[in-house]
């Protein structure tokens, strides 16, 4: 398993975002997390991937117990195992796509030379090797994503996790970066996939249904 949470809660304030989750993914798998706006996803897939901490329960990921870790340990398992991608891009303005990618290799312990590389790699893996010296805004929303998830990929993340990736591009866009995540998990990453688009959801080999901070279906691999 590469992420194991175990009766998990979250309480913000006086609101319960996660009401005791149990959720087993698999290495090698693609799952999607469905459910209407306020249902958890975001929260969940914010443990999924480290950047908060369980009021109550268990999150092991690549076999670690979140709770144990420091905070310095825990970024390291973020920056070697975890790659993420968010429905606003998050790119930073001004700057040439190969750059940006090469950035998310900053704290790898990399030569220059070599994050740059690794970022034309990367970069030609999504389909842009055309468009290594664009910036943001020469480049269109499609693109942009897919800047952000050679960024996400450059480190050769185990586990991709993905807020609604394609929430703000067109159904062609948004069917492109939706083929490129396939591609990335037949290559190996295992990719979890937020998504409110009934088609995509429906096309994903595993739909996990949240509701009122719950699991209500797909908490088990079937
Ligand atoms: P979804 O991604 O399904 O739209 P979220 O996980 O974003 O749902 O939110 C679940 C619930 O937790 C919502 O009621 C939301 O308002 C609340 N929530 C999420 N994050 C925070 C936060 N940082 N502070 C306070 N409330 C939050």
């Amino acid at each position: 398993m590469i992420a194991e949470l175990h009766g998990v809660s979250k309480v913000y304030g006086d609101v319960a975002a996660l009401r005791g989750v149990t959720l087993d993914i698999g290495q090698g798998e693609l799952v999607g997390i469905v459910g209407p706006s306020g249902s958890g996803k975001s929260t969940m897939l914010n443990m999924i991937g480290t950047l908060d901490r369980p009021s109550g329960g268990t999150v092991r990921i690549a076999g670690h117990d979140v709770l144990s870790l420091t905070d310095r340990q825990l970024s390291a398992l973020r920056a070697n195992v975890i790659g993420f991608v968010f429905q606003q891009f998050h790119l930073a303005a001004g700057v040439p796509a190969l750059d940006d990618v090469a950035d998310g290799l900053l704290y790898a312990g990399l030569a220059l030379r070599e994050r740059r590389l690794r970022a034309y790699d990367a970069l030609e893996r999504v389909g842009l090797g055309h468009r290594l010296g664009h910036r943001p805004h020469e480049l269109s929303g499609g693109e942009r994503q897919r800047v952000a998830i050679a960024r996400a990929v450059v480190g050769d993340p185990r586990l991709l996790l993905a807020d609604e990736p394609t929430g703000n591009l067109d159904s062609r866009s948004g069917a492109g970066v939706m083929g490129l995540l396939r591609e990335l998990n037949a290559a190996g990453t295992t990719v979890v996939v937020i998504t409110h688009d009934r088609d995509i959801a429906a096309s994903l080999p595993r739909q996990v249904e949240m509701l009122d901070g719950q699991i209500v279906k797909g908490a088990v691999l079937t």
